[in-house]
């Protein structure tokens, strides 16, 4: 089979102006950077504040193996289905970063004949929204340590600074530096560190703000540093909010590309599923569901972590309702949480993905706590045998979950036609009754413990002596009734990568709490929360390349 890269250069693209003249986006309204790419005007919302809104599905997934299962992939491949199958669709996702796309993924952007496009492009700079980000994150990091130098009038206490500045590459030796070396007039000698740009506040800001004033009041609330009395500071405090909107004044508006099959796709912001909350913007979104009868959307990590955020946290806020959730599984992926070595997932293993079940069977209950009808797709690999096939649909059927095999990797739209049909039937006959796990009101412990006792099925939550210190400080300051973002490995249902499957009986543990007041949750630590990668030994980036006649080699 062709490579993604290839596969996605041979695709006939249309121009964008036809992709915007077929939702119906007026050309004022958009903005094209180049032929196949735009970005597109929140004026959009005004104009058509009163239409009803298309139907909003959900593409979330078991717990994954390190490669990632193929959210993306069927993302991309269902809304191309539900386009065969007559139903007006937009694909939203969110942007790829460069760590991944160097590091170990080797891109973002999906796979085979289920791809958004122009795929170098969307896995590169795209319109340069991680830059804007990056810019206004580390303008407001300039201010910060400015103030400092030049009198400190607000009193920030250096040793308890939270701001750190952002990259967007995997760079290990960055977690920690020291700056302000040299002379006097070179600045105040602390220690910071760098995050990836996908980790700053900003990011998740962009992704959950829905207009230019709300990103401002949310730039404006984030807390950057505390000063000797234990008070918050916040951007705001350094008046750092109206330079870094306008810094973000391109970045707010989603950008428009499309599918292999020329279906719309909206591809905006991209917040990690760790420390936020894994999903597409809010504009983004709204924007889809005027335009389309089905928007199709992903949220990061497996349903443990993307869409209990995508419920709690996006749909809560932005007051979505979503009508229905996709469950991507994979045969190697079930295999893997029935014991498997990552090594041995090419092989055919009965007894193995028997076990693994378990997995994608606590995620269909999860989901259903939700008040959201499900479907689970199989995304087929090269490696899966007829027989695993077989056994993982007869599993489900015990279980009364509609299970269908989509097929879009290596056939496109036509691989998930059954797909669509399940989901527009599911849309059709079944009222969605979406409601939020916990309520905001409640403390931050409860919230914390209700997530890990309900999703993850913790026996207990153990809070370190720190986190209860910070919670505490966090409610003195106000800053409690807020959403839980939960910082936890995406291997397993608890804090430990090794415990694969469905674990029972064991304690998460919160080492630590941080508040985002601009995005609006707290996030909750457990276990190793790295936000700022490492590559691996063998970067993505060592079979990268670009030939003289401009063929792209080693994105994927
Ligand atoms: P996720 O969104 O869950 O992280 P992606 O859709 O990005 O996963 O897919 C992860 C990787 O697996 C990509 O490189 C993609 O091309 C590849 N992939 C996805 N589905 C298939 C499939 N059915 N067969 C082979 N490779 C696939
Ligand atoms: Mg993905």
């Amino acid at each position: 089979m062709k490579t993604d890269v290839q596969i996605a250069q041979e695709a006939k693209m249309v121009p964008i102006t036809e992709v915007a003249d077929y939702l119906g986006i007026d050309e004022h309204e958009l903005e094209p950077y180049g032929r196949y790419k735009a970005k597109v005007s929140l004026d959009v919302l005004d104009r058509l504040e009163d239409r009803p809104d298309g139907k909003l599905i959900l593409v979330t997934a078991i717990n994954p193996t390190p490669a990632g299962e193929g959210k993306t992939t069927i993302n991309v491949g269902l809304s191309m289905g539900l386009n065969k199958i007559g139903k007006k669709t937009v694909t939203a996702l969110r942007e790829p970063s460069l760590g991944p796309v160097f590091g170990i993924k080797g891109g973002a952007a999906g796979g085979g004949y289920a791809q958004v496009v122009p795929m170098e492009d969307i896995n590169l700079h795209f319109t340069g929204d991680f830059h804007a980000i990056t810019s206004a994150h580390n303008l407001l990091a300039a201010m910060l340590d400015n103030h400092i130098h030049q009198g400190n009038n607000l009193q920030i206490d250096p040793k308890r600074i939270v701001w750190k500045r952002v990259l967007d590459t995997n760079d290990r030796a960055l977690r920690n530096v020291i700056i302000g070396l040299g002379g006097r007039m070179d600045g105040f000698v602390r220690q910071s560190g760098f995050d990836i740009t996908v980790a700053s506040e900003i990011m998740a800001i962009l992704c959950l703000a829905t207009s230019l004033s709300d990103l401002k009041k949310r730039l404006s609330r984030m807390v950057i540093a505390y000063n000797h009395a234990g008070q918050a500071v916040t951007a705001g405090d350094l008046e750092a909010t109206g330079a870094m909107a306008l810094l973000l004044k391109d970045a707010i508006m989603p950008n428009l590309v499309q599918t292999i099959e020329n279906t719309p796709a909206f591809i905006h912001g991209g917040p990690f599923a760790n420390i936020a909350h894994g999903c597409n913007s809010v504009m983004a979104t709204k924007i889809s569901l005027k335009l389309a009868d089905y928007v199709v959307t992903e949220a990061g990590f497996g349903a443990d972590l993307g869409a209990e955020k995508f419920f709690n946290i996006k749909c809560r806020d932005a007051e979505l309702k979503p009508d229905a959730a996709v469950i991507v599984a994979t045969i190697r992926a079930l295999k893997m949480n029935g014991g498997v070595a990552k090594s041995d997932l090419g092989y055919e293993n009965l007894s193995a993905l028997e076990v693994g079940i378990v997995n994608l069977e606590r995620h269909i209950e999860n989901i259903h706590k939700f008040g959201v009808p499900s479907v689970v797709a199989i995304n087929k690999f090269p490696t899966d045998t007829d027989a695993e096939i077989a056994l993982l649909k007869e599993k489900c059927a015990a279980q009364g979950v509609e299970v269908v095999l989509a097929e879009v990797f290596t056939k496109g739209g036509e691989g998930a036609v059954e797909l669509a049909s399940k989901v527009v039937q599911i849309c059709e006959t079944t009222l969605a009754n979406y409601a939020p796990l916990y309520d905001v009101e409640g403390s931050i412990e409860e919230k914390i413990t209700k997530i890990a006792t309900e999703i993850y099925r913790a026996e207990r939550v153990e809070f370190t002596s720190v986190a209860k210190k910070q919670i505490s400080q966090l409610s003195t300051l106000g800053y409690d009734k807020l959403a839980i973002c939960m910082a936890k490995t995406q291997y397993s249902f608890s804090d430990n990568p090794t415990l694969l499957g469905a674990p029972t009986g064991f304690t998460l543990t919160v080492r630590e709490v941080k508040v985002s007041a601009g995005a609006g949750f707290i996030v909750a630590l457990t276990g190793d929360i790295m936000t700022m990668p490492g590559l691996p030994k063998i970067p993505a980036a060592n079979g990268m390349d670009i030939t003289e006649s401009g063929e792209i080699i080693g994105l994927s």
